[in-house]
This record gives structure tokens, C-alpha cells and sequence, in this order.
């Protein structure tokens, strides 16, 4: 099923936050390396804290703070000697900036057209999630305004700013949550566009944009988890929802769909409680109907982690909802219903393991005639009402329906606003309430930075040079032809072939780096091989081996069609699988020598024009084992001398 919508129509706006690591030999504020520990745990050291909630300068309490506050977790911080020192710990004031890191901020703010500014400030912008050890994350504005182009239009940059990033979550168990202080301290760039983009695709492809273009800087890290992107979603009459924690750029599209999905039905429920004039007063906690022991009576019947539960003391209390069959079981997206939003704020806020909905049952052994009972019992009827039931700890169950109803208060004005993690399937959950505004305060420990000429000067050497001059370049430089080096540039391997050309150009041709990536991955993919399956390490790997002469290029479709369909070989391991062994010369030429002397009294009669015919029977037996270039200068050699020796 389709979930997408006319998005001019339904007023879409979209803003992007990208935040993309950068690769510098050290942290941001002290000299503990940017990579991450293998296994965090190894030579750790264990700290522990908890997040106490103050009051803002102006008295007031931070909502997302106190959500946070309001779980009671403990925080585990891993801090092992290798990847952390006491700036980590908080024990020790930052030392000054890394300069290799503002440089590259810098040169990332020109690339993106951005207003540098004439001194750079620190501030402290409040963590609420314990993933940062002194409760705040240092950030500093570089440039304002700018630009990005995509297919669809321009989409203008609002800022970018450098800061460090957060510490790495290895677990989260029991109310404790495990951080990895590796992370913390990295330098992080964050691009924040205006909400320019009007279409999901749209939102990829200014991701993408902005991804490539920080990557050909070359100064930034590469893989899973070192560019993540938020999104800032909202349709007319919708609100602003705040997306996080997405890593991958394929899921940015879906998302978008989906979130703007979700609003538009939010907007349409508003309507139908309206106009069924369901009555919101009488959604309270003081409406709850304990109801456990129905739930004892039909010990027998019910599902076991029910009763396990029960067993433990749990209660089961009911929140009866006049005129609301069928809104439980609202669909907001893909397995979906408003009954799992409410059941998102019921874990978050209470801790419960979920909520039991009217129009999900008969489920989890609540048949037909325990139903009626349970209708019976709220003074509800069947057709035209609606219930809500949580079983755990009383105090757990009270804490969850006080979040559940407010949620449902909230579905009488529309789209609440609130903070919404991304799942892999491009869905999203509800995650925290957004942060109220005020949440930054000058860093007092680090001095302002002056831009001066010195420092612009060394960013201009990673600003990354325009697409146009880039075309010529692949063009007049490395002999690509105009169409391929058009579909190049458009493509997601061009950082990559960048690299790849700085690498191991001229043992490697440029022009053969980018047939592979356009060409033969095109090719493959109308096989039917799904070359998405490839990510660029494994790129790399083939071209490593090709320029260590491990097999030659006419193997390359080979090696990637083995390397789709079994990812955790090695190239050495696909030659295996391949029967290919590197055959030397002195073999070659006992091969061909074989093959011409069989063939000799054809090669007399036809002189050079048997040459094809003889090239094609050795390619035969050699074909992938050595470069075609080699066998076809000593077949022409070879037949030469044949003809001369037989003295024609
Ligand atoms: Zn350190």
C-alpha cells in the first residue's frame, strides 16, 4: 500500500539536521584519539551518575528534562584510558579547539556558500539523555545562510555548527543505560537547512547532496553511525515533528512519507472526534474502572504473560472511552493505529510493557464472552464505544494512563508536537516531548576564536571544487567521456571514485574505476543482482586487489556477482570459488605456443588476418587468469615469427 499524498496540497515542509563526523587525528577538546574502541568495555573504567532536573534561569523546568528525569535512570559511563581522558570524565575544562577540526567546519561552510562568521563562540547546549557526562554539549556556530542545489530547487542552509559528539549507547537494561565514552569528543559538523524541501525525494536528495559534498572535502569518516540525519517534518495544521537518529540515506524518503502520512490522519481523527462529539471530560483518570477481577475469573482463558503478571501483583484497570469504536484501531501508517501511538506514551511515561485496545480484540484469550463482560462492567456498549486496559503494578498503570490520556486530549487539537525516534522500517515512535527553547548558555571555559586569513586560507585547500570544473576535469584529465562522466557525478560512488582514482591511479585507469561503478554495476543490476548490497568498503576491497594483480579486469563482473551474493568473502576466497589462479608467463606462452603450432598451416594461409581466430583460443583457456594486452602482444609476436620462420 501506498501512503503517499499530494504534498503541495497538503502543505509538506521539511528541514534537515546533519550531523556528519569529521575525520581529524584528534578529539575536539583534548588529544584522546577519534576512533572507536572494539570492544568498549576492555580496560574500562566504570563510572556512574544520575541526571538531577534544575530550574532554567528563568524558573522553568525543561519538559524534556523532567520526562527524562521523571524515569529515574542511572547512567553507566565505560571510560576506557585508550579512547577517553578526565575531559571526557568532566574533570578537566576543555583544552583549547582542534584546529584541524575548524578548518574543515570551515571549509565544509564554503563549499555550502554559508556567511562565515568573524569569531567563533562556544555554548552549552543542555543533554537531557545522560549522553553527555556534564549534562551539556559544546557547540559553536561557523557560518549562516547558504545554499544547496537539488533537482527540485534550492534549498537554503540556516547554519552550520561545530560541535562534539555524544557518547556511544552500547545498552539500555533495567533503567540503566550503558555509554561508551569513546564517541564523546568527536568533532561534529551540523548542517541545518531551512524547511525549504517539499517532497520526500526531495529531503534525499538534499541529504545526499550535502553528504557528497562533505565527503569530497575528504576530511570526513566514512560508515554506519558517522553522518546521522534528523528530520524537522510538518504539514498544514499539522505541527513540527522532530525525527532522530536516522543513518541511513535510504530511509529518509520513506520516513518523510510516512510522517506526513501520520499528520494527515492525526488531522483526520481531530475531525471525527469532533464531529462525533465524543466527550473529552469524561477521558480521565478519575473515569478508571479496576477490573482485575474479571480478569481472575478468567484465569484460564487469558494469554500467560497476562497472567504472569497478575501473579505478580499486577492490577488491570480500564479506561472506558464513549463513541470511540473503531478510533483505537485508527490506522496511522503501516501496522500502525492510534492504539499503538497511545501505547508508545503508555511504555515511555509508565514503564508498562504495552496497553490492551477495544478494537484489537478478541486477542490475547479475551473471546467474545469475556468482552461483553468487560463492556458490561464499563457500562459501555459494544457498537459504539471503545476501552483501554493496562495490567502491571498499580502505581506503573497510573503513571501510563496519565500519559495515555493527555495523548488523547491531544488527538482533539491534531498533531501534538514531540520528539519521534526512526525505526528500521522507516516508521517512527514516539520518543520524548520536545525540549522547550532557552537551552543554550555560553561556554565559559574556551576562548573565542578570531577568523582570520591564516585560517580561511587553509580551508579553501578542502573546499571541494564546483560540479562543473569537476566535469571538465574527469573529462580533459582522466579521458572519461562526457556522458560517462555526467552520470559520475550524479551518482553515489562519486566520493568514492574520487578516492579510489587518488589511490590507485595509474596501476588502475580512471576510466575503468568509472565504468565499474556506472557500467558494470548497472549491468548487474538488470541481472537481477541487488548491488545495493555492496557498500563501499567492499568496493574498495576489489579495487585493492585488482591493483595488487590478484586477478585481472576482464574477472570484475565476476568478482562482484559472487560478492552480492556471498558478502562475507574475501576477494582471495571469491577467486577460490572462481578456480582463478594468476597464471604466469612463461604458461602463457607455453599455452599459446601449443594452440599456434595445432593451428599453424591456418595461420600461413590466412597470415595476420588469423590473428583474431588465434587470440580467441587462448583467451579461451586464460580468460580472467592474465590481462588480455599481455596475450594479445605475444600472440602477434608469436605468429609473426611463425611466418617468418616458414619463410613467407
Ligand atoms: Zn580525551
Amino acid at each position: 500500500m501506498s501512503y503517499r499524498l499530494n504534498y503541495d496540497e497538503i502543505g509538506l515542509r521539511v528541514g534537515l539536521e546533519i550531523h556528519q563526523q569529521l575525520d581529524t587525528k584528534t578529539k575536539l577538546f583534548c588529544s584522546c584519539p577519534t576512533s572507536l574502541a572494539e570492544d568498549p568495555y576492555k580496560n574500562a573504567v566504570i563510572i556512574e551518575r544520575r541526571l538531577r532536573v534544575g530550574k532554567s534561569e528563568l524558573g522553568e523546568i525543561d519538559p524534556a528534562a523532567l520526562f527524562e528525569f521523571r524515569r529515574g535512570r542511572l547512567y553507566r559511563y565505560l571510560a576506557s584510558p585508550s579512547y577517553s581522558c578526565l575531559v571526557e570524565l568532566d574533570e578537566e575544562p576543555p583544552h583549547p579547539v582542534n584546529r584541524e577540526a575548524l578548518v574543515i567546519a570551515l571549509a565544509i561552510a564554503k563549499a555550502l556558500r554559508s556567511n562565515i562568521v568573524d569569531e567563533i563562540y562556544f555554548m552549552r547546549k543542555i543533554v537531557v539523555d545522560g549522553s553527555n557526562t556534564s549534562g551539556f554539549q559544546r557547540t559553536a556556530i561557523i557560518g549562516l545562510g547558504g545554499y544547496v542545489e537539488t533537482s527540485q530547487g534550492i534549498v537554503r542552509i540556516q547554519s552550520i555548527a561545530l560541535e562534539e559528539d555524544s557518547a556511544r549507547k552500547i545498552e539500555e537494561k533495567d533503567n540503566i543505560v550503558t555509554y561508551s565514552l569513546d564517541r564523546l569528543g568527536i568533532p561534529l559538523i551540523e548542517i541545518s537547512t531551512a524547511p525549504d524541501i517539499r517532497s520526500p525525494e526531495q529531503a534525499e536528495e538534499t541529504a545526499f547532496r550535502i553528504g557528497v559534498l562533505m565527503r569530497l572535502t575528504g576530511k570526513v569518516k566514512r560508515g554506519l553511525g558517522t553522518i546521522r540525519q534528523d528530520l524537522n517534518i510538518s504539514i498544514k495544521n499539522g505541527a513540527k515533528i522532530e525525527i532522530k537518529g536516522v543513518q541511513k540515506l535510504e530511509l529518509i524518503s520513506k520516513i518523510v512519507e510516512l510522517e506526513a502520512y501520520r499528520q494527515y490522519r492525526l488531522l483526520q481523527l481531530k475531525n471525527i472526534l469532533l464531529e462525533r462529539e465524543v466527550p473529552r471530560e469524561d477521558i480521565s483518570l478519575d473515569k478508571l474502572v479496576d477490573i482485575t477481577d474479571l480478569f481472575v475469573n478468567n484465569k484460564n482463558k487469558i494469554a500467560r504473560f497476562i497472567r504472569e503478571i497478575l501473579e505478580k501483583n499486577g492490577v488491570a484497570l480500564a479506561l472506558p472511552l464513549k463513541r470511540f469504536k473503531g478510533l483505537l484501531g485508527f490506522e496511522l501508517g503501516p501496522n500502525r493505529r492510534f492504539g499503538s501511538e497511545l501505547a508508545d506514551h503508555a511504555r515511555a511515561w509508565g514503564g508498562v510493557g504495552g496497553l490492551i485496545h477495544s478494537d484489537e480484540l478478541p486477542k490475547y484469550g479475551i473471546d467474545e464472552e469475556f468482552l461483553k463482560e468487560i463492556f458490561r462492567r464499563l457500562s459501555l456498549s459494544h457498537e459504539e464505544d471503545g476501552f483501554i486496559i493496562i495490567i502491571d503494578e498499580r502505581e506503573k498503570v497510573l503513571k501510563a494512563f496519565e500519559a495515555v490520556i493527555k495523548r488523547i486530549h491531544q488527538a482533539f487539537e491534531g498533531v501534538p508536537q514531540e520528539t519521534r525516534a526512526a525505526q528500521e522500517d522507516g516508521t517512527t515512535r514516539y520518543m520524548r516531548p520536545q525540549p522547550g527553547s532557552a537551552r543554550m548558555y555560553p561556554e565559559t571555559d574556551l576562548i573565542p576564536v578570531k577568523v582570520d586569513e591564516e585560517l580561511l586560507k587553509e580551508a579553501e585547500k578542502y573546499v571541494p571544487e564546483p560540479f562543473e570544473i569537476k566535469l571538465r576535469r574527469f573529462v580533459e584529465e582522466h579521458g572519461l567521456s562526457k556522458d560517462l562522466a555526467y552520470s559520475l557525478i550524479r551518482s553515489r560512488y562519486i566520493a568514492l571514485y574520487e578516492e579510489l582514482v587518488r589511490k590507485y591511479s595509474p596501476k588502475i585507469s580512471p576510466q575503468l574505476i568509472a565504468s565499474t561503478l556506472i557500467n558494470t554495476l548497472k549491468a548487474l543490476s538488470s541481472e537481477g543482482l541487488d548491488v545495493s548490497q555492496l557498500d563501499e568498503k567492499d568496493l574498495e576491497e576489489i579495487f585493492r586487489a585488482l591493483s595488487e594483480d590478484k586477478f585481472s579486469k576482464e574477472l570484475i563482473p565476476d568478482v562482484l556477482r559472487v560478492k552480492i551474493k556471498e558478502r562475507d568473502k574475501n576477494v582471495d576466497e571469491i577467486l577460490r570459488i572462481l578456480s582463478i589462479k594468476r597464471i604466469s608467463l612463461e604458461d602463457l606462452e607455453k599455452i599459446i605456443d601449443e594452440i599456434i603450432s595445432k593451428s599453424s598451416e591456418e595461420i600461413i594461409k590466412r597470415r595476420e588476418k588469423a590473428f583474431n581466430i588465434i587470440m580467441g583460443r587462448v583467451m579461451e583457456s586464460v580468460r580472467g587468469k592474465i590481462d588480455g594486452k599481455i596475450v594479445a602482444e605475444i600472440v602477434k609476436r608469436k605468429i609473426l615469427e611463425l611466418l617468418r620462420s616458414s619463410g613467407q
